[in-house]
């Protein structure tokens, strides 16, 4: 969005924000609440930076992963382990939802409660329903800040959050703890922010609604064999980890596969030069709380340090060098143009423009590892 754009929007905010008043009266929100709460409102519009530069878009899997999982965070999380031992143990049993994943979202998202931001919710999300390239998704966030706010379950002062408008340690959006949260401590108010009870069980709850699958693991680092055919590395081929087996993939640390009838994808994030992955449904359940493959990628292995396991056993080919946002944008407007369907280009390289450079490189005569290198860039920009 151009900066005049911006400023054009910015002066159209507050009469946006009255045309949200009818959809804020349909959900029930009282003119008293609309009133009191957007009278002096104002846009941020710092955040509207912030907009394309998420981390787990941005940077490459093994930086991300660096900057997320280290010694201090694996310890932290023991520690926010032991401390609420009760409260998982009850959890666990009443979800099913494995407590490790619980503590790495908590440790991942905002170094459980060191860093949950510090924009009031209410504004981050006024402001990017109506300025800004997503605004009929922050118009549902904004209208259902205002119905937490109307109903008492968090505080106004306690609905700070991210840019984005997440809050609390584990960052719920305001529509997803419309769905998910759960009053555990049952105290009348659903309190994300405060209550670890509430925090722990509206987790576990938001992950079981989307999909947890108690007792599976999230997935393996696996060894892809150098002459394996990438074109199954799909998110949508969903095969048992026995038949991947049968293809030549095997775990690295050595160990066999626990449970062969499990269906699982092979994700291959950093091409033929990196680790393997096989993702099973509960790796899924995670990319639903936040749709990036990095971040669910650390999601589970920070799950598995917690647990006791070790680092991933495979390099990643550190000496790539990393798109910037304007290459990455070029890389799917060039896909774009040689007919491959990678939606509206937004800089964030997922399974469709993995898909689409497979395809490339086979066209080319290269291994199509889907791996949106320097080199796949140049190719593109010579054809
Ligand atoms: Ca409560």
């Amino acid at each position: 969005m151009s900066a005049e754009a911006i400023r054009q929007a910015a002066n159209d905010f507050p009469a946006c924000l009255e045309r949200l008043w009818p959809l804020a009266a349909r959900r029930g929100i009282s003119h008293n609440t609309f009133q009191a709460y957007t009278a002096s409102l104002t846009p941020d519009l710092r955040i509207m930076d912030l907009l394309d530069n998420q981390p787990e878009f941005t940077k490459s899997f093994w930086d991300y992963l660096d900057i997320l999982i280290t010694e201090d965070r694996i310890r932290k999380g023991r520690e926010v382990l032991e401390k609420n031992r009760a409260t998982f143990d009850i959890v666990e049993r009443t979800y099913g939802v494995d407590r490790y994943t619980i503590a790495a979202i908590w440790g991942v998202e905002t170094n459980y409660g060191t860093l949950a931001g510090d924009r009031p919710v209410l504004r981050s999300t006024a402001t990017l329903a109506c300025i800004g390239r997503r605004q009929p998704y922050f118009r549902d966030e904004f209208l259902a800040t205002l119905e937490i706010l109307q109903r008492g379950d968090v505080r106004p002062e306690k609905l700070i959050g991210s840019w984005a408008g997440a809050f609390g340690p584990t960052q719920f959006m305001p529509t997803a703890f419309k769905r998910f949260a759960v009053d555990f401590d049952h105290d009348g108010r659903r309190d994300v922010v405060d209550s670890m009870a509430d925090l722990i069980a509206s987790t576990a709850n938001n992950l079981k609604k989307d999909g947890w699958v108690t007792g599976q693991t999230w997935g393996y680092e696996v060894v892809v064999p150098a002459n394996f055919n990438f074109m199954l590395a799909e998110h949508r081929r969903m095969m048992p980890v026995r038949e991947w087996e049968r293809h030549g993939i095997t775990r690295a640390n050595g160990q066999a596969f626990s449970r062969g009838d499990d269906m699982a994808f092979l994700l291959v994030p950093a091409g033929v030069q990196g680790p393997g992955f096989l993702m099973l449904a509960n790796f899924r359940a995670i990319m639903k709380y936040n749709p990036a493959e990095a971040y669910a990628l650390a999601i589970g292995h920070l799950s598995d340090r917690l647990r006791g396991g070790g680092p991933f056993v495979q390099e990643w080919p550190r000496y790539e060098k990393v798109l910037s946002r304007s290459e990455r944008l070029e890389l799917q407007e060039l896909l774009a143009r040689h007919g491959y369907d990678v939606g509206e280009p937004d800089g964030h390289l997922g399974a469709r423009t993995r898909a689409a450079i497979r395809d490339f490189q086979t066209k080319i005569g290269r291994v199509p590892d889907g791996f949106a290198s320097a080199g796949v860039l140049e190719q593109l920009r010579g054809r």
